[in-house]
């Protein structure tokens, strides 16, 4: 595995360039941020590789007993385009590590990125068949993992809907334990005791970094009624300077969506934010004559029945929602069937405590957005799914634990 991870580093342009023309990615963030943070999550599980135990324990009965961790065995690995290569390493890391085989299906959006890790995992030494990588379609080769009977575990990160769909054949099946990393809606609630001038930037990161296709983007963003006024129009002031264009082009914000069924999806909802009643800021149409390019676009005015605060649009579209206390604020955040991440912004630690425990929600960023780490797991509430990725915690969904017990005495049990 640390040979795999110097690899990938070695390999940092390559594999940057695939995940931007397959994905519309930003070129340079891949070479930064991406492909390094790739190469960074195996070594991180490399090294848990040999530090995983059972635990000795105290019975009552005249036992000795104990527990060992085996790997679950094969997992079916099904992930999305939109973090081709993180999605990959964040499923493979802890997998290798736990000491599973495992196929791994890119989306059929993004394969290219797959495939040269595959390359590298065999350059690296780990033995065939051990991590293999099948590309195709979701009904036909996702489906095939999801329902296959030699296959003991599926870890799926994707919509809410497909979730649904991979729960069921793993049930129709062989009742293989899934683990599903889902959609979300979530809330960016700033109070009114913020730098308006700081957290409007991070608000537009929120909605706006990788063109919105971010499952975890703060979409619904709240802020209190006492700088409404004031974040609006430092908002529209920003948003000026946010350059859509081609991704290899270092100056540039925000690179194309990532199909034209997504395209069009986006823009269906602009569309709705339009007919529905809410304001336009800034954008709400395509981003020039050519490519599935969409302009960031913000609506204010929005209330919680409208559509574009409900459903997730995994683009660049901002909703900006007015609220007044506290209780408010949390109540309105919380009516969501998502409940994957949310960004509170504030100075005053009562509130933030008394927010972030309130939230129902995997991932919570204090005066932050984004604030990944390999070391801290990540996943949702209700139906954004369920079981992490990344930290230690990921690797113990792929780990069974066996209890082992004999008697201490030689007595007759
Ligand atoms: P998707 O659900 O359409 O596809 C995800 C994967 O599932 C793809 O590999 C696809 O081929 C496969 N698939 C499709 N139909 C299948 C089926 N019937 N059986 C088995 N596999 C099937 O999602 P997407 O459009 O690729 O990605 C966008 C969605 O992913 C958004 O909802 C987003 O929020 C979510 N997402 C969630 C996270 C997270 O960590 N929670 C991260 C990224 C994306």
């Amino acid at each position: 595995m640390l040979k795999f991870a110097d690899l990938i580093n070695e390999n940092v342009e390559e594999l940057a360039a695939l995940d931007t023309v397959d994905a519309g990615k930003l070129y340079d963030l891949g070479k930064i941020v991406d492909i390094p943070g790739a190469a960074e999550t195996i070594r991180y599980y490399a090294g848990a590789a040999d530090k995983i135990h059972g635990a000795t324990l105290k019975m009552s009965r005249d036992l000795q007993a104990y527990t060992l961790h085996e790997p679950v065995g094969v997992v079916g690995h099904i992930i999305p385009w939109n973090f081709p290569s993180q999605m990959f390493v964040m499923k493979v890391g802890p997998a290798l590590a736990a000491g599973c085989t495992m196929v791994v299906k890119p989306a059929e959006q993004t394969p290219l990125s797959a495939l040269y890790y595959a390359h590298l995992a065999k350059l690296a030494g780990i033995p065939d068949g051990v991590l293999n990588v099948i590309t195709g379609h979701g009904s036909t080769a996702g489906a095939a993992i999801s329902s296959h009977m030699d296959i003991d575990k599926v870890s799926f990160t994707g919509s809410t809907e497909v979730g649904r769909l991979v729960m069921q054949a793993a049930a129709a099946s062989n009742l293989k334990p899934v683990s599903l990393e889902l959609g979300g809606k979530s809330p960016f609630i700033i109070f009114d005791d913020v730098d308006v001038d700081k957290v409007s930037d991070l608000a537009l990161q929120g909605s706006f970094h990788n063109k919105g296709e971010i499952c975890v983007a703060g979409s619904r963003v709240f802020v209190q009624e006492g700088i409404y006024d004031k974040f609006l129009v430092k908002l529209a002031e920003k948003v000026k300077s946010w350059v859509v264009g081609d991704p290899f082009n270092p100056k540039v914000h925000q690179g194309p969506q990532v199909d034209k069924q997504q395209y069009d999806k986006i823009l269906s909802y602009i569309d709705h934010g339009k007919k529905g009643g809410a304001t336009l800021l800034s954008g709400g149409k395509p981003g020039g004559e050519k490519g599935y390019y969409i302009e960031p676009t913000i609506f204010t005015d929005v209330t919680d029945d409208m559509i574009i605060a409900k459903e997730e649009i995994f683009g660049p579209v901002m909703s900006v929602l007015k609220f007044k206390t506290v209780d408010e604020v949390i109540r309105r955040a919380n009516a969501t069937k998502y409940g994957l991440a949310a960004g509170i912004m504030t100075n005053d630690l009562n509130t933030a405590n008394t927010v972030s425990r309130s939230i129902r929600a995997g991932v919570i960023w204090i005066n932050c957005y984004f604030a990944f780490d390999r070391d801290l797991p990540y996943g949702g509430y209700k139906m954004s799914g369920f079981e992490r990725d990344f930290g230690l915690e990921a690797l113990y969904k792929y780990l069974h634990v066996k209890s082992v017990a004999t008697p201490i005495h030689n007595s007759p049990w």
